[in-house]
């Protein structure tokens, strides 16, 4: 907030002009009329009409806060790029956020947490838009939109509704090790701050000398993962429905910063041909035997924003921004969110986000992109078209982004090509099996059960709830089955 010891401002228009009053309108006599000719009072209604952006479809509500990322270790063999070098400390940004409610929704509730990431660096902004989970429920491009539908709220009544999600899930058997994660404490994070941030696809890496390498990124918190138990998290919703915001900002206005530390594992090229699984499906994981984590850095947050609307809201993170030495992969998702996130920018906030602020690189901008709503920053009398004979901005074929080969053939409507031990079922069951503790297991059949058990549920939907949760693992099936009193 404003300094209230120093003597106030004199209060203007937005153009600047002094006004006098911001307690009456301008009034033919005090009980007469108001006039036309007010016209600050007029602005103010005006502007306060047009306050609200859209909100995001999806991550609606969020949080963030300022800070920066430190590369620890040497991983120079592995990429080129800057801010991945040992001892840069590269400035940064980062939203954290629930994915299906809209602004005023409660944080505590059950649902997945964007974990999104804009760094500054030297080489223009490298966004990394990732969640608190390392897979997705699908894994085409082509299904999210029909994802979130079923997250959303019916066309009738405008509630969300649970038979709508399962009804979803169950025919998308794929969506299975996400859903255990959702149904898991997991579910319901104690605080930002108390858990992880997953890259969660695959990305490309590129060293200097041209070699390539496939990576995830895991950002483990050094606070620990803590989560709530359903009805904790359920009681926080009433209590606060700000309780994540407040956390995060009380947190760090008080110096207790939080951390995360980031661990890469990483795959030589070569290996994902024949991977056992296919390694660009993000309704999996790497499993951390084949490919172990390895520590490359430090992201610290410092900063609280002085404005939420201007660098929270108004962030806008996209994972087309890649900086060289950094690609994408295979991943169909993450080739369709190359496009949409940036598409959603331009409806959203307009054409010239990456002028604001919060979006301007800390790099040189020199591009032909020209005009539109709201652009403030021109390129003066630079050729606005390449090729020119005068001086504009030169393209560098060393710039380009690492890629893959491609094989020739058909343009076809398929699913990926199968490796050995592909399914939708597997990692989840061991998940269940081999990683969760005792207590772990009875609040995950706990609380697929009260989920499953909403009186909107209709009963053929909750028979596939039983089969969906056998094929994870016979004996949590035959729990859901007995808990829901489906057989399924
Ligand atoms: P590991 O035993 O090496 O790793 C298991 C990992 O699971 C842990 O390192 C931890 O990763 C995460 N984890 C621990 N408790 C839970 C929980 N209650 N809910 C969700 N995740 C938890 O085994 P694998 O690498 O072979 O993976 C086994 C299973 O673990 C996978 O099928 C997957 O479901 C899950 N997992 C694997 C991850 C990976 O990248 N390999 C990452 C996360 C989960 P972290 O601290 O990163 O959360």
């Amino acid at each position: 907030m404003t300094d209230t010891r120093k003597p106030p401002p004199v209060a203007t228009t937005d153009a600047g002009i002094a006004t006098a009053s911001d307690d009456h309108s301008l009034s033919v006599g005090p009980n007469g009329p108001l006039l036309m000719q007010d016209h600050y009072t007029i602005q103010k209604m005006a502007q306060f009409n047009r306050e609200r952006v859209p909100e995001r479809v999806v991550h609606a509500k969020g949080s963030g806060a300022f800070g920066f990322f430190e590369t620890t270790a040497d991983v120079s063999q592995f990429t080129k790029a800057g801010i991945f070098q040992k001892g840069r400390r590269t400035p940064m940004l980062a939203r954290f956020s629930t994915v299906a409610g809209e602004q005023g929704y409660p944080d505590t509730v059950r649902d997945p947490r964007g974990f999104a990431l804009k760094f500054y660096t030297d080489e223009g902004n490298y966004d990394l838009v990732g969640n608190n989970t390392p897979v997705f429920f699908v894994r085409d491009t082509i299904k999210f939109s029909d994802f979130i539908h079923s997250q959303k709220r019916l066309p009738d009544t405008g509630r969300r509704s649970h038979n709508m999600m399962w009804d979803f899930w169950t025919l998308s058997p794929e969506s299975a090790h996400q859903v255990i994660i959702l149904m898991s404490d997991r579910g319901t994070p104690r605080t930002f701050r108390h858990e992880n941030g997953y890259g969660s696809h695959t990305f490309l890496w590129e060293n200097a000398g041209g070699d390539k390498f496939w990576v995830k990124y895991h950002f483990k918190t050094d606070q620990g993962v803590e989560n709530f138990t359903d009805a904790e998290a359920q009681a926080m919703s009433a209590e606060d429905p700000d309780f994540h915001r407040a956390d995060l900002w009380n947190a760090i206005e008080s110096g207790d910063h939080p951390s995360w530390t980031l661990e890469m594992q990483v795959m030589p090229f070569a290996d994902a041909a024949d991977y056992r699984f296919n390694p660009f499906d993000l309704t999996k994981v790497w499993p951390h035997a084949d490919y172990p984590p390895i520590e490359v850095g430090r992201m610290v947050l410092d900063r609280n924003p002085e404005n939420f609307f201007a660098q929270i809201e108004q962030a806008a993170f996209e994972p087309a921004n890649m900086v060289p030495g950094i690609g994408p992969s295979p991943d169909r998702m993450l080739l369709g969110r190359l496009f949409s996130y940036p598409d959603t920018h331009r409806h959203r906030i307009g054409p010239n986000y990456l002028q604001l602020p919060v979006n301007q690189p800390r790099a040189e901008v020199h591009s032909y992109n020209i005009d539109g709503a709201m652009r403030y920053r021109h390129s003066g009398n630079q050729p606005n078209y390449s090729p020119n004979s005068y001086g504009g901005p030169q393209a560098d074929p060393a710039a380009e982004l690492p890629y893959w080969p491609v094989e020739g053939g058909e343009i076809v409507r398929s699913a990926y090509t199968l490796h050995r031990e592909d399914d939708d079922f597997g990692q989840a069951g061991t998940l269940y099996r081999k990683v969760m503790s005792d207590t772990d297991k009875a609040n995950l059949a706990a609380n697929i059960i009260g989920h499953a058990s909403k009186p909107d549920m209709q009963s053929d939907v909750q028979a596939r709830v039983v089969e969906y949760w056998r094929q994870v693992d016979a004996d949590l099936g035959a729990q859901v089955a007995k808990g829901l009193g489906n057989g399924g």
